[in-house]
C-alpha cells in the first residue's frame, strides 16, 4: 500500500515511464533540469511511481537518478534494469527502492536474441531476484515480449516471482502486436493463475491500441499500468497517461486519483523538451480537439457544450474554440464575432458567411480574428458600432 493511499475497488496505479522508455525513443535525449520538471509534474499530480532511468547506461544517467531521488518526492521512483546483479546493485548505487527486473520471455527472444533456453531464464531469474529481494527492494519482474510468450511458461515465472517475494509481474506488450480483448483474457488468466501476484501492465502503440490494451488490462486485474507523457516511447509509442487516465475516467468510471488538470502544460513541455511536437488533434490534449467549426457542431455546442464534447475542456488545461472556414454556420460566425467584441445579427452574418466561406476555401484553412475582422470592414450592409 502506499503512504496515504486508500484501498478501493479498482484501484490502479500509474507508473509513468516517461524518464525510461519516454527517453528511450530514438532520437530523445531530457536534459537533466528537464528530468527533473518532468519528475516534479508528475509527482504533483498525484502520480504513484515513475521510472526514471537505466542505472547500467553509466555515471551520468545515475547522476540524473540521483538528482531526482534527491527531490525527495512523493511518488516511488523506480528504475529499469535487465536482470542481472550487477545492474541492480547499479540501481541500489543510486538511491531508488525500487527496480523493474526484466527479462525476454518469449521463446522468439529466448532462443533468437538471448541464445538460451527457458530454464536459463528460470535460473536468471531466481538469481538476480533472490538478491534484489535480499537488498529489501521492490521488485517488478518484467516480461519483456510477454505477448509472444506462451501463457504456461508466465505462470511458471509469475509463480517464482511470488516465491521469492517478488512484489508484482509485468506484463509487456514489447512489440505492440496485442487487441484489447486477447490482452483482457490473458490478464484475467494470469490474475487466477497466480492472485498473489499484482499485474502490471506495458503497452505499445505499434497498432494503435497501447491505450485500449493498457485499460482492458486494468479491467480484467492489472492494478499497475505504464505511461508516459504523449505516448511517448520506442517506435510507435507507449500508452499516453493523459488518454489512460481519462479513458479510465470517461470511458469505464474508474478514478485514478490523479489530477489532470496540467495535462496540456505537461504535454507541451515534453513534446518540447523531446523535439516531438504534439499533432493539434492528439486525444484528450491536442490543440483543436476542442475546436468547433461545422455548422451543426458549433450551434450545438453554443446551445449546450455537452452536445459534441465528451468531457469539460478545462478538465485538461484546454479552452473550446470556434473556428470559421468552409464548414461554419451562421450562429459559430456570430458567436466568434461576438468573442472579438462585435455583435452581429443572425441575418446579417448571412451575407459575412459567404465571403468567409470563400476565403477559407481559397486559403485552405480556417480565418484569423484579423481576416474575420477584415471582412467585417469591407461589408458595406452593416453598421460599425463594436
Ligand atoms: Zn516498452
Amino acid at each position: 500500500m502506499f503512504p496515504g493511499g486508500v484501498e478501493m475497488q479498482n484501484e490502479v496505479i500509474i507508473d509513468d515511464t516517461t524518464l525510461r522508455d519516454g527517453e528511450q525513443t530514438a532520437g530523445v535525449v531530457f536534459s537533466r533540469p528537464e528530468k527533473i520538471a518532468i519528475a516534479r509534474m508528475l509527482d504533483s499530480i498525484g502520480v504513484q511511481e515513475i521510472e526514471c532511468g537505466i542505472p547500467v547506461m553509466g555515471r551520468q544517467e545515475c547522476a540524473g537518478i540521483k538528482a531526482l531521488v534527491d527531490l525527495g518526492l512523493n511518488a516511488r521512483l523506480m528504475t529499469w534494469n535487465r536482470a542481472l546483479v550487477p545492474e541492480i546493485e547499479a540501481s541500489i548505487a543510486c538511491g531508488v527502492q525500487a527496480v523493474d527486473i526484466s527479462l525476454a520471455v518469449s521463446d522468439q527472444m529466448i532462443v533468437h536474441k538471448l541464445r538460451k533456453d527457458r530454464d536459463a531464464v528460470k535460473e536468471q531469474l531466481k538469481t538476480a531476484l533472490g538478491f534484489a529481494k535480499s537488498r529489501n527492494l521492490y521488485v517488478s519482474v518484467g516480461g519483456e515480449d510477454s505477448s509472444r510468450a506462451d501463457m504456461a511458461f508466465l505462470v511458471e515465472l509469475m509463480e517464482i516471482t511470488r516465491s521469492l517475494g517478488g512484489d508484482r509481474f509485468r506484463f509487456c506488450d514489447t512489440l505492440g502486436i496485442m487487441d484489447p480483448f486477447a490482452m483482457y483474457e490473458r490478464i484475467a488468466f494470469l490474475r487466477q493463475a497466480v492472485p498473489e501476484v499484482e499485474i502490471e501492465v506495458h503497452t505499445h502503440n505499434d497498432l494503435g491500441m497501447a491505450t485500449a490494451n493498457a485499460i482492458a488490462g486494468i479491467k480484467a486485474g492489472a492494478k499497475f499500468v505504464n505511461t508516459t507523457i504523449n505516448g511517448l516511447g520506442e517506435r510507435a509509442g507507449n500508452a499516453a497517461l493523459e488518454e489512460v487516465v481519462m479513458g479510465l475516467k470517461h470511458a469505464c468510471g474508474i478514478e485514478t486519483g490523479i489530477d489532470t488538470h496540467r495535462f496540456r502544460e505537461m504535454s507541451l513541455f515534453v513534446a518540447k523538451a523531446s523535439h516531438r511536437p504534439l499533432s493539434v488533434s492528439k486525444p484528450v490534449v491536442g490543440e483543436r480537439v476542442f475546436a468547433h467549426e461545422s455548422g451543426l457542431h458549433a450551434d450545438g455546442v453554443i446551445k449546450d457544450p455537452h452536445n459534441y464534447e465528451g468531457f469539460d475542456p478545462a478538465e485538461v488545461g484546454l479552452a473550446r474554440s470556434i473556428i470559421v472556414g468552409k464548414h461554419s454556420g451562421t450562429s459559430g460566425l456570430v458567436e466568434r464575432y461576438r468573442s472579438m467584441g462585435i455583435l452581429i445579427m443572425k441575418n446579417q452574418a448571412e451575407s459575412l458567411l459567404e465571403t468567409a466561406r470563400v476565403l477559407s476555401c481559397k486559403r485552405k484553412r480556417d480565418l484569423s480574428n484579423r481576416e474575420l475582422m477584415g471582412i467585417y470592414l469591407d461589408s458595406p450592409m452593416l453598421p460599425k458600432a463594436a
